[in-house]
Order: C-alpha cells, then sequence, then structure tokens
C-alpha cells in the first residue's frame, strides 16, 4: 500500500477516515473505477464504527420521530447488507414486552407501519405475543403485570468486521488503503482550492504529500477539526452525541431473542441484544462537547443502563456483573441553534462541497453507509470534479461474503475467508491454541488478522478483528501477551516493542471495565 502511495502522482479521489462513511467512499469510488487513496489515522473503525449497537435497522424510534424517508431508505439498505455481506449480517428477532393494554395497541400498530414501510423488503410481519408466549422468548423478563409483547425483525452485525472487510473490499478493487496515516494539513494553491494533503505515516514517522482531484471528509466527529486545517474559523458541523453499552453475561436475557424498550424513564430506546454469546446492552444519549478517539462511560450512563434494564429482568444486573463497557461518540450533524437533548439532533446525514473543493460527508448511521457513499460521489460528479461513472454497489459483494452453509457458528463471520484459516490451522496444528480457555478465538485467527486484514498492534486484533475486549475486557488483558509474541513474530520486532504493545494494550482494556483501579491491580 505505502509503495502505492509513494508510486501514484495523482489520485481521483482521496477519502479522510476509515470508519463506516470513509470507507464505504472508498469502496464506492474503487467499483465505479477511480483511483482511489483512504487515509485513516488510527485503525479502521477506531472511532465510532466499531462502538454502535450493532444493528443494521429502520430504526423503530426514527418511525416515532417521524423520519419516515431515513426509515425507507435504512430498510432498502437493511435488504442490500442481507444480499451483500450475507456472512456479517443476520436476521434477529425482537421482543418488545408490554405492561399496557395502550401500549400493547400503539407499540403493535407502530410495528405494523414498519412491516407496511420495509413492504417486500419485510423479514417477516410483526406479531402480538400472549403473556405466555412473550416469557418464554424472554425467559427473564418481569412477569408482574406483564400484558403480553410484540415480536419484529430487523438485523445485527459486526461492526468493525464489516469495516475490515470494506477496506479488504477496496483494496481489491486497486484503492490504496492505509491505517496509520493522519492527515495533518490540507493542500491549497493560490486561488484557495484544496488539491491534496499532507499525511503522516504513523508508524515510520515518514510524511507524504498525495494530490487528488477530490479530497473528502469522512473523519465523523471529527470533521470540524479538518475543516480548521481550511478556515480556522469554520463554525462546527458536528455535535457529539455519546451513547453507552455494557456487555453481560447471556444468563442475564438467555435465548437468542433481544428485549427492546421503546420508551426508558427519560424517553429514550433501550435494547439488550444477544451478541457473541453475551448480552449487549445499551444505549445512552449525552451530548459532549469534544470529539475523542476513546471517549469514557460516565457514571450516570451506566447507573441509567444497569437502573433501566434492572427494572425489566428478573435478575438485577450491579457493576460487578458488566464484563466490558464501551461509549460511542455519534457524529450528529448539528441544526441551527443548540439543541439540548441530542434524541432532537438528525440522524440524516449531509454532503457539503465548500468553495476550496472539499467535500464533508456528516451524521448518519452504519446501516446507510452505502447511500451515504452513492450520494457523496454523485455530488462531486454534479460539481465536475470527476467525470462521471455509474454506481455499482447496490449489487457488489463485500468480501467475505457466501451464503455457503457448513462454516461452523465461530468462524461464520469470516465467511469466504473461513475455509483458508482452517486450513491455516490443519496444517500448523499449533495455531489451533486457544487464546483464552473461555472464548474460541484460536491463534490462527490472530495470524489471519495480521497477514490478510492489517492488524498492526494488539488492540487491532483483541478490539476489531477478535472482539474480545468489547465482550470481556479481563479477558482481552489475558490473552494481550499471547497476540503480542505472534505480531513481534509476524512483524519482526524486538521483545521490547511487544513488551510495550502488551503495556498499552492492559492499560487501554481497563478502561473497558469499571472501576479502573482495581482492574490495573488484579492484572
Ligand atoms: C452508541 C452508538 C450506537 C450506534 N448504533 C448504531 C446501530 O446500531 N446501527 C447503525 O446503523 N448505526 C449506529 N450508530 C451510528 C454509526 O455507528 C455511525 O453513524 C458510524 O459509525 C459513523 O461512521 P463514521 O465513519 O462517520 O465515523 P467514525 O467511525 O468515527 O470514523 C471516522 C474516522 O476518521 C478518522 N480520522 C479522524 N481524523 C483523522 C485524520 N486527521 N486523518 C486520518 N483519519 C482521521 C478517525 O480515526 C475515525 O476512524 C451508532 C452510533 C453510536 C455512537
Amino acid at each position: 500500500m505505502i509503495q502505492q502511495l509513494e508510486s501514484t502522482a495523482m489520485w481521483d479521489v482521496l477519502v479522510i477516515g476509515g470508519g463506516a462513511t470513509g470507507l464505504g467512499i472508498a469502496v464506492d469510488a474503487a467499483t465505479r473505477g477511480y483511483k482511489t487513496l483512504l487515509l485513516e489515522q488510527a485503525d479502521f473503525a477506531k472511532g465510532t464504527s466499531s462502538r454502535s449497537t450493532k444493528l443494521i435497522h429502520g430504526g423503530v424510534r426514527y418511525l416515532a420521530l417521524g423520519q419516515i424517508k431515513l426509515v425507507l431508505e435504512a430498510l432498502k439498505e437493511r435488504a442490500l447488507l442481507l444480499q451483500n455481506a450475507a456472512h456479517l449480517v443476520k436476521k434477529q428477532v425482537f421482543v418488545v414486552p408490554v405492561y399496557t393494554w395502550k401500549d400493547a395497541f400503539v407499540y403493535f400498530c407502530g410495528l405494523k407501519l414498519y412491516d407496511l414501510l420495509a413492504g417486500t423488503r419485510g423479514l417477516g410481519a410483526s406479531t402480538f405475543l400472549s403473556k405466555k408466549e412473550t416469557a418464554l422468548a424472554l425467559p427473564t423478563i418481569k412477569k408482574e403485570g406483564l400484558k403480553g409483547g410484540i415480536r419484529y425483525l430487523d438485523c445485527q452485525f459486526d461492526d468493525s468486521r464489516l469495516a475490515v472487510n470494506l477496506a479488504q473490499t477496496a483494496a481489491e478493487n486497486d484503492a490504496c488503503i492505509l491505517n496509520y496515516a493522519q492527515v495533518t494539513a490540507l493542500q491549497q494553491n493560490s486561488e484557495g482550492k484544496i488539491y491534496g494533503v499532507v499525511a503522516q505515516d504513523l508508524e515510520t514517522g515518514k510524511t507524504y504529500a498525495p494530490k487528488a482531484k477530490a479530497v473528502i471528509n469522512a473523519t465523523g466527529v471529527f470533521v470540524d477539526t479538518i475543516l480548521r486545517m481550511e478556515q480556522p474559523e469554520a463554525k462546527p458541523l458536528v455535535r457529539p452525541s455519546q451513547g453507552v453499552h455494557l456487555v453481560l453475561d447471556h444468563t442475564f436475557l438467555p435465548g437468542t431473542d433481544a428485549l427492546m424498550i421503546p420508551n426508558t424513564s427519560d424517553g429514550r430506546v433501550l435494547f439488550a441484544v444477544p451478541w457473541q454469546g453475551k448480552l449487549l446492552v445499551g444505549t445512552t444519549d449525552t451530548l459532549r462537547n469534544n470529539p475523542e478517539l476513546e471517549p469514557r462511560a460516565l457514571d450516570k450512563e451506566v447507573a441509567f443502563i444497569l437502573e433501566t434494564a434492572g427494572s425489566y429482568l428478573v435478575k438485577k444486573p450491579t457493576h460487578k456483573d458488566v464484563l466490558a463497557v464501551f461509549a460511542g461518540l455519534r457524529p450528529l450533524a448539528a441544526h441551527k441553534g443548540n439543541p439540548k437533548e441530542s434524541k432532537d439532533i438528525s440522524r440524516n446525514y449531509k454532503v457539503i462541497l465548500s468553495e476550496s473543493s472539499l467535500t464533508t460527508v456528516t451524521g448518519g448511521k452504519w446501516t446507510i453507509y452505502r447511500e451515504m457513499a452513492e450520494a457523496t460521489l454523485d455530488t462531486l460528479i454534479r460539481a465536475r470534479h470527476l467525470t462521471p461513472k455509474p454506481c455499482v454497489t447496490s449489487h457488489f459483494s463485500i468480501h467475505g461474503h457466501t451464503t455457503a452453509a457448513g462454516i461452523d457458528k465461530h468462524m461464520a463471520g469470516y465467511g469466504s475467508d473461513a475455509h483458508a484459516i482452517q486450513q491455516m490451522a490443519a496444517q500448523h496444528p499449533e495455531l489451533n491454541t486457544l487464546l483464552h480457555p473461555n472464548y474460541c478465538y484460536t491463534l490462527a485467527e490472530v495470524v489471519w488478522a495480521i497477514r490478510h486484514e492489517m492488524a498492526r498492534t494488539v488492540e487491532d486484533v483483541l478490539a476489531r478483528r477478535l472482539r474480545l475486549l468489547f465482550l470481556d475486557a479481563a479477558a482481552a488483558a489475558q490473552a494481550a501477551p499471547a497476540v503480542a509474541a505472534i505480531l513481534a513474530a509476524e512483524m519482526q520486532r524486538p521483545q521490547i516493542w511487544a513488551d510495550e504493545q502488551v503495556q498499552q494494550f492492559r492499560i487501554l482494556a481497563a478502561g473497558y471495565r469499571l472501576k479502573p483501579e482495581k482492574v490495573t491491580q488484579q492484572i
């Protein structure tokens, strides 16, 4: 990739940011046939794109807010993702428990409207469940006063693995995709037009100055930092809104169906979704002032999630039950004025072409990343920055896509790569060793992540190629030395590098557990 960067004099499209938005744009641009470069300052999906609720959904909540257009777009994209990334996107049953007949009526009608909007793209009809059926679907739900439940279908996915697969898809279509390459400045000509960027390879310290016909700012909550490289006084386009998730043992809600609470005590939606053998519970909506790559959950957010989940479940989760906690920042497009509640800020996205020819994409959600990319490239074509070429992504398989049966459950997320990983482990039986006794991850997956998925650090492997950091932060910290040893061998790094990697990762992992001081001592 670095060689490609060094030998290319002019790119058609240069994307800053390797989250859902930037990677989607890189795939769209590369598959249209544009010479494409993507620069990510950390790892792919290090930002918000690994910290979502992991739902590919129309958004029942947006329906309640009357955002019908957004719901329709998302339902279309849900169908396309099921078709193009079948290895990562799965149908998920949700049940809304109801405790009054009024709620039963309102939610049933709302979800029937959701079915109607999905039309032929629907995943199955929403149905009313009796009290007994609801208790069967959600075995640990509070039964007192329960009238029944509404069952509906949406989709679940693995966010950071989809990001990695998008990076691979773009690269397979000749794009140059680099992680740990930070954009530090924009290159402007005497007329103020932006014609490239200055970027630093954070591993070597080397600086590059690639030029492009179109430069796209897809940096999520960091879009204003890039905009200020051009106009130091630029008004903020984005207001970060923090969302926190807690990961609990699946025994808090056994079974395969997810719990959806549409209206919590403060008017939010709360999900408790089975995910990779655990239970993912969230989220919150707290306006923050500054963008951060590693935002931390506030005590009040953790308390809110524990309390709300506890008010619906027979066994109340407490602090000590939390296996991992993670926070992400929604890059919400800020409205005029200064709304106090982030629930009220639009999830819609904007594509903004500045006079200096910098294109900025803000807002949106993971589910509609493909449509956002198409709209961005179409905007650039209309503005005559690029020669017209049609978008092909609506029927384009993402790396790993397969509908083949017979891949075991743990390996299913690798899709068409699963066989090659298993073959490598069969040739080198020592790679069948488990990374941690409580989890199915093997050393073979670590080697694969380094050789084929551009993982460069212990964190890249344990947080975003394998999801152990997000599932069980203590187990991830214990697995760090084994990962560091493989990385050092594969990348020919000295022991001191491996030791530093372990230390840095353990500090990070402590931040994914509650009460970090105690955790540091235990490690
Ligand atoms: C709590 C939460 C739950 C969510 N749940 C869902 C969900 O279930 N379903 C759904 O559809 N959507 C969901 N979303 C929304 C979705 O996650 C986001 O819309 C999406 O991930 C945003 O992607 P992005 O690429 O715009 O931003 P990011 O993922 O943050 O990517 C921006 C990237 O730009 C990089 N960058 C910044 N500055 C530079 C620079 N100078 N040089 C190079 N790179 C740079 C950053 O390192 C970062 O990786 C959720 C969001 C949150 C916060």
